[in-house]
Formats: structure tokens, C-alpha cells, sequence
């Protein structure tokens, strides 16, 4: 087996499709497939400051790498690095100190924010009082990344979500009959325009896990690589899981629950297009009266 492209050895196999790369075209594949993302849905465009929400992981490091090269060429483009401390002892500590030896050494400018500073405690500390570290994690890092945006002017944030990481959220919707949240999904996400909301993007949307992994051991970013002690505790991980059996028996499956997820799309948005309401405590973006960062925070820091 050789590269189909250039004959020299092979690194990676396109599943269904019987073609292999070398690690030169593998690249040139990857690469290009976030560039036809980013152009054929409009991610970016003339004068963006883009925030790339970053953990030091190797989707967001990969996607800090594109972006960052891309705003060489491009200057009317700026690219900040954001990242979220959320306080795991052991984990999130590592990831951030190669986090700042990468940015130091390509000259990106990274902000990082932490729970402690923002909200009085780590993930540590506040998971002893509300045990599903994810649900909370997830809550406030989303909020922490929106308010930040805002204040350093920030217009479109971009994040590391994959094929894999899509498919996955699409499922737990579907399981949890949740279409309302499903219609926030996509390469660009959110359902109407809203000035205190930063909109998201996602340039490796088309990119499986796998391919994801593949480029990023190439890049030399799989080095430092670790997981956070809370992933396997999570209900992503166990859909996670359950998509990783049906994809070994049955190729494809995550790229097709992603193409019949992106024909309903439309259809998701202008049914759930209902008017931005704000949080009464903070402000910010809300369904409800009180934004789900608030409630977390009035819980977690209840005497
Ligand atoms: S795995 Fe869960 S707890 Fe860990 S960083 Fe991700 S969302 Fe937070
Ligand atoms: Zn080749
Ligand atoms: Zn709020």
C-alpha cells in the first residue's frame, strides 16, 4: 500500500473509500477540508477577530495552529487564544503550560481566565457540592468564554469541536428529546443574532476524530496529551462510547447521522427562532429568567 497521491508510505486511510495518504498529503487532505468548511459556510470574514477557545487539548490545538497561520496571510484578521482554568488539579495545569510554551513560541496573544478568579472556587472544590462535574463545567466555561469574548472585542469565537464531538451532541439531544438545543448546533451556531451573544464556529466540523488525532500526532500536539479525570464520568462519554462500537460495525455512521442532522437543520432553526430573553441576575443570553451559570453559581457558592 502506498500514497495514492505521491507513492510514498502511508499514514492514514480514508475509512469507506480505500485511499491512502502519506503525511504530506494526509496534511494537505486535512487542511483543506477546514478551509472548504470555513469558506462554503462563511466561518470568517473580512476584519473578524477571531477567539479561539483553546485547552491545550489536541482539537483546539490543532485549530490554534490553522487559525493562527491563517491570520499570517490574511491581516485584516486577528487571532486572540482563550483559555479556561477551570481548576483541575493535575490535569488542566499541564495542559495550560504547553498551552503557553506554543503561544510564546508562534507569538499568539492568549488570555486565560479561571474559575477561582471568576466564580470564587475551582472545579475541585465545587464538584464536593454538585457532583456532575461535566454539566457544571460545561455551563460555566461557556459563559466565562462568552462574557470574555465580548469584553475583548471578540466577534466570532472558534472551537474544536469535531465530526466525532457533533455526532455525539446530536444523539444526546435526540435521547434527551432536547430539538430546541439541537438547533443551536451546527458549523456556526446559534438561532437569531444577537449583540451579547459571540457566535461560534466550528472549521473541523467535517473532521472525524480519528483524522483530527492523526493530523495532530503529526503536528508534534499528541505529545503532552491527557485527559481530564471527570471525562469518563460523563453521559457524552458513554454515547461517546456507544458510537465507537456502531462506527466499527457499521463505517460511516457518524458522517451520515451528521449529513441527515444538517438537511433538518433549517428546519430546527426556524422553529426554535424565538427571541433572545436576558438572565435578570446577570444579564447575559438566557431561555429563562435566570441564565444556568447563575443558578450554578448561587448553588455552589451557598453557605
Ligand atoms: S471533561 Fe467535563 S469536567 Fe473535564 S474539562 Fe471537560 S467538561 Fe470539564
Ligand atoms: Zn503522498
Ligand atoms: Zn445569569
Amino acid at each position: 500500500m502506498v500514497c495514492q497521491k505521491c507513492a510514498q508510505d502511508p499514514v492514514y486511510e480514508i475509512p469507506k473509500a480505500n485511499i491512502q495518504y502519506c503525511k504530506t498529503c494526509f496534511s494537505e487532505y486535512f487542511e483543506h477540508k477546514v478551509w472548504k468548511t470555513i469558506r462554503e459556510y462563511g466561518l470568517i470574514e473580512k476584519n473578524d477577530h477571531i477567539g479561539v477557545a483553546v485547552s491545550g487539548g489536541k482539537d483546539s490545538m490543532t485549530l490554534l495552529y490553522l487559525l493562527a497561520n491563517f491570520a499570517k496571510e490574511r491581516r485584516d484578521i486577528k487571532i486572540t487564544a482563550i483559555a479556561i482554568d477551570e481548576g483541575i488539579e493535575g490535569y488542566r495545569n499541564r495542559t495550560l503550560d504547553g498551552l503557553k510554551k506554543f503561544c510564546g513560541k508562534e507569538k499568539i496573544n492568549l488570555r486565560i481566565f479561571s474559575y477561582q478568579e471568576e466564580f470564587g472556587k475551582p472545579l475541585d472544590i465545587m464538584v464536593k457540592k454538585y457532583p456532575k462535574a461535566c454539566s457544571v463545567c460545561g455551563v460555566l466555561r461557556r459563559y466565562l468564554l462568552n462574557t470574555k469574548a465580548k469584553q475583548l472585542g471578540i466577534t466570532k469565537l472558534a472551537t474544536g469541536h469535531n465530526l466525532d464531538d457533533e455526532a455525539q451532541s446530536v444523539l444526546m439531544n435526540q435521547f434527551r428529546n432536547n430539538p430546541a438545543v439541537s438547533s443551536r448546533l451546527g458549523p456556526i451556531t446559534g438561532v437569531v443574532q444577537d449583540a451579547k451573544f459571540v457566535k461560534r464556529i466550528k472549521p473541523l466540523y467535517f473532521l472525524s476524530e480519528k483524522e483530527t488525532s492523526t493530523y495532530a500526532f503529526l503536528r508534534g500536539f499528541m505529545d503532552t496529551y491527557i485527559e481530564c479525570p471527570y471525562a469518563s464520568d460523563s453521559y457524552r462519554a458513554q454515547v461517546r462510547d456507544m458510537l465507537y462500537e456502531f462506527e466499527a460495525k457499521f463505517p460511516g455512521t457518524k458522517k451520515n447521522i451528521i449529513q441527515s442532522f444538517l438537511e433538518v437543520l433549517p428546519v430546527l432553526k426556524s422553529k426554535y427562532k424565538a427571541e433572545m430573553r436576558y438572565c435578570q441576575t446577570c444579564g447575559e443570553p438566557s431561555q429563562n429568567e435566570q441564565c444556568k451559570a447563575c443558578q450554578f453559581i448561587q448553588i455552589l457558592t451557598e453557605k
